[in-house]
């Protein structure tokens, strides 16, 4: 039976034209290289070598570079590189200066600045490294750094102090101190291989590694963090799939923001990778002007779903040097958090979190739902500011003979 006045009293609003544009999905496109060849354009290699990577580069393909951005460029490669595949670059609105994909690749001359609270290593990350390239700070897991690269640089990267060659970072091309660490430390069951991105490892590389690291038996769960099927979906090969899913259980966590960065290359990489029985997770960072509003998260995140990935965590921005432009508040992301839950799948909504500074690792932040919580009764409210009360049960009263009886072991006779 359908309820007519239901629209009324559930007070959702109808989706608006700009959450159905947002959720279109549409074609990278060759854009700005209409004229390089199709084999050459789905090919991952074509795509890096032809990355943009200097000013000179910048200002032909993006006629309307700002004096902010003009600088920016000039400073960039002294801190975190430069680096933009086209295939991404083409999802530029060059017209809009606030163009959220502009603002996540393109450096301003505000990342020069610092402010008090700022840091060049947010998460403490250095101080929880037994051995370069190993972050080992939950009890059974360590984030695995396999290389310093990546397919484009994010300007809030909040590992900027040592990708793209920033400072010169040891990496073992072998990992023998890294995957020794954990092969003799038999706590960690959970290796997160990140970087840089480890999809831009070769197919034998990463083959290697991952076998490595198969063959320890306390290791009962990898996954890979990256930004390949966003930044460079042709990477996604049915050779790297296929090579994948010999590894089992193994996830995927990708990184995406914008509800536009999901093209339609990109949902067919991500289907590559579903359908290689691989779990797809997303991560988003809370940025201003980019994702810090409702509708874009919104849409963004139902977009996730249509492309077979769960939205994992929605991350407040880390302290990174250089990023207060691109930082929203705490109360904006709680403000966000609220409008999801309840309002769309639950499967659709990631769990806000914060990286605590100096290094207490990830702190989930949720809107306040408990509004009295006594021994005799918890009052809560629903997403639409509903009262509620639920009675407080006692934890501490024993169980009745009877009943412990019948949860005890039995007994021979
Ligand atoms: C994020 C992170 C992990 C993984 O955390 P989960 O909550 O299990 O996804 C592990 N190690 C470090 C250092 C991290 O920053």
């Amino acid at each position: 039976m359908s309820d007519p006045s239901f629209g009324e009293k559930g007070g959702e609003p109808p989706p608006t034209g700009l959450t159905s544009r947002l959720k279109e999905f549409r074609s990278a496109g060759k854009g700005f290289w209409a004229n390089v060849t199709d084999t050459d354009w789905r090919d991952w290699r074509w795509q890096l070598k032809h990355r943009i990577t200097s000013l000179e580069q910048l200002q032909k393909f993006l006629p309307t570079l700002t004096p902010e951005e003009h600088a920016g460029t000039l400073l960039a490669n002294t801190k975190l590189a430069m680096a933009i595949t086209p295939c991404f670059f083409n999802l530029i609105d060059a017209s809009d200066e606030n163009c959220p994909i502009r603002r996540q690749v393109i450096p301003r001359i505000e990342e020069t600045g610092t402010a008090p609270w700022e840091m060049s290593d947010p998460c403490g990350e250095d101080s929880h490294s037994p051995v370069p390239g190993l972050v080992h700070r939950y009890p059974d897991r360590v984030l695995f750094l396999v290389t310093d690269r990546c397919a484009s640089y994010c300007r809030y990267c909040t590992r900027s102090r040592l990708v793209s060659n920033a400072t010169g970072y040891d990496f073992h091309p072998e990992f023998e101190s890294q995957i020794d660490y954990i092969r003799k430390t038999p706590v960690i069951r959970d290796v997160l291989l990140s970087g840089g991105d480890p999809l831009l490892l070769s197919d034998a590389k990463l083959e290697y590694l991952l076998t490595q690291l198969r063959a320890i038996p306390h290791v009962e769960f990898l996954r890979i963090g990256s930004r390949i099927p966003i930044f460079l979906p042709q990477r996604i090969t049915p050779e790297l799939c296929a090579i994948l899913k010999r590894f089992h259980p193994l996830f995927i966590s990708i990184h995406s923001n914008h509800p536009r960065e999901l093209t339609s290359e990109v949902r067919e990489a991500l289907g590559r990778l579903a359908d290689a029985g691989i779990p797809l997770g997303n991560q988003s960072v809370l940025l201003r002007h980019v994702n810090d509003n409702s509708e874009v998260m919104k849409a963004h995140i139902q977009k996730l779903l249509m492309c077979r990935v769960r939205p994992y965590y929605l991350y407040q921005c880390d302290l990174i040097t250089g990023s207060a432009h691109l930082r929203s508040s705490v109360r904006k992301g709680l403000e966000i958090m609220d409008s999801l839950r309840g309002h769309t799948s639950g499967y659709a909504v990631p769990q806000y979190v914060i990286d605590a500074p100096g290094g207490g690792g990830k702190v989930p932040i949720n809107p306040e739902y408990v509004l009295s919580h006594n021994r005799d009764r918890v009052v809560f409210r629903n997403f639409e500011g509903k009262v509620f009360e639920y009675p407080e049960g006692a934890d501490e009263i024993p169980l009745v003979r009877e009943a412990a009886t019948r949860f005890a072991e039995p007994q021979l006779v």
